[in-house]
C-alpha cells in the first residue's frame, strides 16, 4: 500500500527468513482469464522452441548461432566474423526495445515471454500440480514422514524434471552446434564426441538444479533485468497494480457496511498464495515481482465472488490509479524511441546492402602496368573475396563494356562457403580500350552468372605517344 501503510515489508525479502534460510514458496495454482492467455501462448512458444532447430533453408538452419565455430545464422541469412558489427547492432536494438518497452509496459517481458518464467510456470510448475497437487497438498507433502507413497511422488517427479530439463538442454545445444551435430552425439560412441556429450550432461544438470531448486530465485538475485527496473520505471509505466485508492482500507468483511469506511480488498490474501514470488502486491511495485498476473486473477476471483467490480490489481501505472488518468508519452519514451528508431534504421540499412560477396581490391604496391606481346595492358591488384553465403561460389570476373581477361594468381575459380581467399589479380585489357593514362572501370564479379559484387578500380595504360 503507497504512502499510508508501514513499510516494514521493506526491511525484508519474501524468500528470505529471519533466520537467514531460503523459504519455499507453494504457490496456489492460478485460474483465469489471463492465466488461460498465458497458457495458449506458452504452448507457441514452447512449440516454436522445440521445432526451430529442426527447420532448414537451404540446407542450413534457419537459426544457429554457433560461437565455438563462430557460425551465426539469422532467419537462414549466414553471418560471418566482418558481419559482427551488424549483429552487435541487433542486440544493442534487442536492449534499447527492451528497455523503451519497459518504460512504458514495465515487466510485462518477464511474466509473458520470459522463458525462465514460461518453463517454470508453464512446465515444471504444471508437472508439480500434477504430481504433488495444489499449495495445500505440496505444504503437506513436505512435513509429513516419508514413506512409499511420498517417496515414489518424489522420484517420478525428478525422473520428470530431469526428462524436460534434458530436452531443454538438448534443443539449446541445437541452437548452438545445430540439430544434426546434436543428432550425431545422440547416435554415436560418446568416445566421438566427448566435448559434446559432456555439454548435453553439463547443461542438463544446470536446467534441473535451475528449475528443480533454485526457481524463482533466477528473477529475484541473478537476474540483472530485475536488478534494473528501478532505474527503467517511472510513475507512468504500466505494471501489475493494486489500486490502493480503490482497495483501501483493507477489511475482512465480505459485506459493505455502511458505518466502517472500507475499500474493495476484502483481506482475503488470495493474491498473496498464488503469487510465485511470495509477495504482497498490495505493498505496491516491488522488485520480486515478474508481472505473472497470477494475482490478477485470483483477485478478479474474489472481486466476482463478493460482487465488486473487478480490477482491483489491474495492469496500471502508479499515476493512473491516484488520477484515473491513461498512459501519456513523456520525454523519456519519445527519447528511447528516437534512438530505437535510428538504430532499427542503420540495421536496416546495413542489411539491405549486405554483400553476400565481400570484396577488397587495392593496386599492388610499387606497380604501374605491364605491356603484353598481343597488345593488352596487365594491371596488377590485391584482391580478398569472402564467400559470405552457405553455398558454394563460382567466381568469374568481367570489367563493364571491355573484352578484358584475367588471371588471379595461384587460385582457382572456386570459393566454398565461408571461404577467404587472398591474392594477386592481373587484368588485361587491350590498349585501344583505354582511352586515356588513368581509366576509372568497373570490376563486376560473378558467382554462377549472377552478379555479386562491384569494384571500382584505376587501370593505368601508357600515354598515346608510347603506345604499341
Ligand atoms: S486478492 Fe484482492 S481482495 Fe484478496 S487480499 Fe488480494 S487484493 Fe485484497
Ligand atoms: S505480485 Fe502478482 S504479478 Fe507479481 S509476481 Fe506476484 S502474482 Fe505475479
Amino acid at each position: 500500500m503507497i504512502g499510508e501503510v508501514e513499510e516494514e515489508f521493506r526491511d525484508s525479502v519474501a524468500h528470505i527468513s529471519a533466520e537467514g534460510k531460503r523459504v519455499w514458496f507453494f504457490p496456489k495454482k492460478p485460474k483465469g482469464y489471463f492465466y488461460n492467455l498465458r497458457s495458449y501462448l506458452s504452448w507457441v512458444y514452447l512449440t516454436v522452441f522445440f521445432t526451430l532447430p529442426f527447420i532448414k533453408f537451404h540446407g542450413a538452419p534457419l537459426f544457429m548461432l554457433n560461437v565455438i565455430d563462430r557460425i551465426y545464422i539469422l532467419f537462414g541469412v549466414r553471418f560471418w566474423p566482418q558481419d559482427f558489427f551488424i549483429f552487435v547492432l541487433g542486440m544493442l536494438i534487442f536492449v534499447v526495445f527492451i528497455i523503451l518497452f519497459t518504460v512504458i509496459f514495465g515487466r510485462v517481458f518477464c511474466g509473458w515471454v520470459c522463458p525462465q518464467t514460461i518453463f517454470m510456470e508453464m512446465v515444471f510448475r504444471k508437472i508439480e500440480y500434477g504430481l504433488e497437487g495444489d499449495r495445500k497438498a505440496q505444504m503437506a507433502l513436505r512435513t509429513q514422514p516419508w514413506n512409499s507413497k511420498t517417496l515414489t511422488r518424489r522420484i517420478l517427479k525428478i525422473i520428470l524434471f530431469f526428462a524436460v530439463s534434458f530436452a531443454i538442454a538438448n534443443t539449446f545445444l541445437m541452437y548452438i552446434i545445430g540439430s544434426d551435430a546434436v543428432w550425431n552425439i545422440a547416435t554415436e560412441p560418446v568416445s566421438h564426441h566427448v566435448g559434446g556429450f559432456l555439454a548435453i550432461v553439463i547443461f542438463s544438470l544446470v536446467f534441473f538444479f535451475i528449475y528443480y531448486w533454485f526457481r524463482e530465485q533466477v528473477c529475484l538475485i541473478v537476474c540483472p533485468y530485475g536488478r534494473m527496473q528501478g532505474v527503467m520505471l517511472d510513475k507512468n509505466s504500466i505494471a501489475v497494480t493494486y489500486d490502493h485508492v480503490r482497495g483501501e482500507p483493507r477489511t475482512k468483511h465480505i459485506k459493505k457496511t455502511a458505518d466502517q469506511p472500507h475499500g474493495d480488498c476484502v483481506d482475503c490474501l488470495e493474491c498473496i498464495r498464488v503469487c510465485p514470488t511470495g509477495i504482497d502486491i498490495r505493498n505496491g511495485l516491488q522488485l520480486e515481482c515478474v508481472n505473472c498476473t497470477a494475482c490478477m486473477d485470483a483477485c478478479d476471483t474474489v472481486m466476482e465472488k463478493t460482487h465488486r467490480e473487478k480490477g482491483l490489481i489491474r495492469y496500471a501505472s502508479e499515476n493512473s490509479v491516484l488520477t484515473k488518468t491513461k498512459l501519456k508519452l513523456n520525454r523519456r519514451i519519445v527519447a528511447y524511441s528516437l534512438v530505437l528508431l535510428a538504430l532499427i534504421s542503420v540495421e536496416a540499412f546495413l542489411l539491405i546492402t549486405r554483400s553476400e560477396l565481400e570484396v577488397n581490391s587495392v593496386r599492388t604496391r610499387n606497380t604501374l602496368f605491364t605491356v603484353e606481346p598481343d597488345g593488352k595492358i596487365g594491371n596488377l591488384y590485391n584482391i580478398k573475396l569472402i564467400n559470405k553465403t552457405s553455398n558454394e561460389m563460382n567466381i568469374e570476373f568481367r570489367i563493364e563494356g571491355k573484352h578484358a581477361s584475367f588471371d588471379w594468381i595461384g587460385h582457382q575459380n572456386k570459393l566454398q562457403s565461408g571461404e577467404m581467399k587472398n591474392g594477386e589479380l592481373f587484368i588485361y585489357v587491350p590498349v585501344d580500350e583505354l582511352p586515356s593514362q588513368r581509366n576509372d572501370v568497373k570490376l563486376e564479379i560473378y558467382s554462377n552468372g549472377e552478379l555479386k559484387a562491384t569494384e571500382n578500380l584505376v587501370l593505368l595504360a601508357p600515354n598515346k605517344l608510347n603506345r604499341p
